[in-house]
């Protein structure tokens, strides 16, 4: 049941290493910013995202950690076509994408939806636990903001450092006489037969940076580790420090348990994108599919996906910037990097002239250059991806106005190794011009924050504008 289609369709050659170069080199540069806190974002509760969003996750995120995905619904024949691009395409991720779509070929046909969630699991246990395994056992998350002094280089280090926040966070409470009512927490906390909440609490920190124990049956193991996980997300602990109730949303302990609550939600990702499908999304297709009197099936479509190239670095940083300047027709700005940046000795390091760098086109945009191209419409014009879009990747994807695609919200990040595609399939409603034009916007928006990252003193004069 799995086709790839053939590639006859026309391609066109952009003349990309100019281009290249120059978005190449200021993702390099902008490597340099800061990760900053979005004051202005509050962290959503998942329950926020609409069903199709979190399938659409799940599912590129289960077939590999670098997948992008789509769906399609033929409402003649009642037929879902699955598209998948991956830049692993290798065994591994076709046979997760075939077990999966025979799993979801039997929920389309009915049965028993708690057994099916066994199997759903088991699936999810067996694809990812290596991945989860590694995640929780040896990777010891990043913190670039953590409170005054806390050591958080070993796994060990970071759990001391979030049950002392825990036990602040606590004595707070206490103090301010706020009664506690996180359902899950209280629920563990009878099971458990704790004596306080704060303790539940506690324990499921405990578990849930506790190293996995391969020996065990993996599916326990992982149940055990979502269960806590689930009851943490939904803690009042959690609820107080997005709302600013307890300390505020600039604070470096409000950065550092951002980055803790992101862990605890890509591992209990796993099971609550299978929960989606099965209890919400498929029984959603399956109304869809009846509405217009087909018989339920789907189908994988594989999207084919080049191959990495290479590039050559023939500026320096400060040429780059001085050319963007230049550009922007500020013939008064006299481009000397020194004057504005504080990163200015680390931008100089960044790269020599010359110097070769490998990069990829991001499977979010092969999947859509080919849908577009082909005619291809997809429910809600939506894209998921196995982790958030870079910004180069979702700046490009809205550059395609016409439709409209939609794709979770930008990680913010600007990737080095994102490559323009070498060849562009021009068919259908991507004209070479398109082709042009969206590459040309890309590296304007890259250069420009580049620019504007690098040479601050210039945002404040008027001359801030993105669209020169
Ligand atoms: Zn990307």
């Amino acid at each position: 049941m799995e086709t790839t289609l053939p590639q006859t369709i026309a391609t066109t050659t952009i003349n990309p290493m100019s281009d290249q170069m120059r978005i190449t080199a200021s993702s390099l540069l902008l490597s340099l910013e800061r990760p900053h806190l979005d004051i202005n974002r509050k962290l959503r509760t998942p329950e926020d995202e609409t069903k199709l969003s979190t399938m659409l996750h799940w599912i590129s995120n289960v077939i590999s950690s670098n997948t992008a995905a789509a769906l399609s619904h033929d409402s003649s024949s009642g037929r879902l076509t699955l598209y998948l691009c991956s830049d692993s395409a290798h065994e591994a991720s076709k046979n997760n994408a075939t077990r999966l779509s025979d799993l979801m070929r039997k929920s389309l046909s009915g049965g028993n939806q708690s057994d099916q969630e066994d199997e759903y699991l088991a699936f999810v246990t067996d694809v990812c636990w290596e991945r989860i395994l590694n995640k929780v056992n040896h990777r010891v998350p990043r913190f670039p903001n953590v409170p005054r002094g806390a050591d958080v280089s070993t796994m060990a280090s970071v759990l001391e450092t979030i049950i002392g926040l825990a036990e602040a966070w606590n004595a707070w409470r206490l103090r301010t006489g706020i009664p506690e009512n996180s359902t899950q927490i209280m629920k563990m906390k009878q099971t458990l037969n704790h004596s306080q909440s704060f303790d539940t609490l506690k324990h499921c920190f405990e578990q849930v940076f506790r190293p996995l124990d391969d020996t065990e049956d993996h599916l326990q193991e992982l149940r055990r580790l979502w269960r806590c996980c689930y009851a943490l997300l939904k803690s009042d602990f959690f609820i107080d420090i997005f709302n600013s109730r307890w300390k505020r949303y600039s604070a470096n302990e409000t950065w550092f348990l951002c980055r803790v609550y992101r862990r605890i939600w890509r591992l209990y990702s796993y099971r609550r994108g299978a929960d989606v499908l099965l209890h919400r999304g498929i029984p959603h297709l399956i109304s869809i599919i009846t509405q217009s009197g087909g018989t339920p099936d789907i189908t994988v479509c594989w999207v084919p996906h080049e191959s990495a190239s290479t590039v050559h670095m023939d500026v320096h940083p400060d040429q780059l910037i001085f050319q963007i300047g230049q550009s922007r027709c500020w013939s008064h700005y006299s481009g000397d990097l020194s004057q504005d940046s504080q990163y200015t000795s680390e931008a100089r390091n960044l790269w020599s002239r010359n110097e070769t760098r490998t990069v990829h086109v991001h499977p979010m945009v092969s999947l859509v250059n080919f849908l577009y191209s082909s005619g291809i419409r997809v429910m809600e014009n939506r894209i998921g991806t196995s982790r958030r879009p870079c910004d180069l990747c979702h700046y490009y994807t809205r550059s395609i106005r016409l439709w409209n695609f939609r794709c979770a919200r930008s990680s913010g990040k600007f990737r080095v190794d994102w490559a323009i595609p070498r060849t562009l399939p021009v068919g259908g409603l991507l004209t070479r011009d398109d082709a042009e034009r969206i590459i040309e916007e890309v590296r304007r928006y890259a250069e420009s924050t580049a620019f504007d990252f690098l040479t601050p003193s210039w945002r404040y004069m008027g001359y801030y504008d993105h669209t020169l």
